[in-house]
């Protein structure tokens, strides 16, 4: 399945394959503020486009970009890698277009102890 999604004024655009089987809602303290629903996927199955218009955030062991866009403020994603060392994305799926986040099982992960 393709999924397409976007930054809320769209200069930021995604593309994404792979099945949503879950999402993650984390409580570490810049999930708890922003509210993101995330989709682990190998950052080889994203395509991006409007890279330019990204800034990036960083914080406490700095392992993980946090890729928002420079106009809106919206984080389509981040990016990181996995145990494994394999680069992945975290597709924020509440800026997938048209699609019905409600039905995606979600689990609870518990970031302030990770
Ligand atoms: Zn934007």
């Amino acid at each position: 399945m393709k999924y397409l999604g976007s930054c809320h004024c769209g200069k930021v655009a995604i593309e994404v394959e792979g099945e949503i089987a879950g999402a993650v809602s984390c409580n570490c303290s810049i999930c708890t503020k922003r509210g993101s629903l995330l989709w682990f996927v190998p950052r080889e199955q994203m395509k991006l486009t409007g890279e330019s218009e990204l800034t990036t955030y960083t914080f406490n062991r700095h392992v993980i970009k946090h890729r928002f866009c420079k106009h809106c403020g919206v984080l389509p994603f981040g990016e990181g890698t996995d145990g494994k060392g394999v680069a992945t994305a975290a597709i924020n799926i509440r800026c997938l277009n048209d699609f019905d986040f409600s039905k995606v099982p979600v689990h609870e992960y518990d970031g302030r102890k990770a």
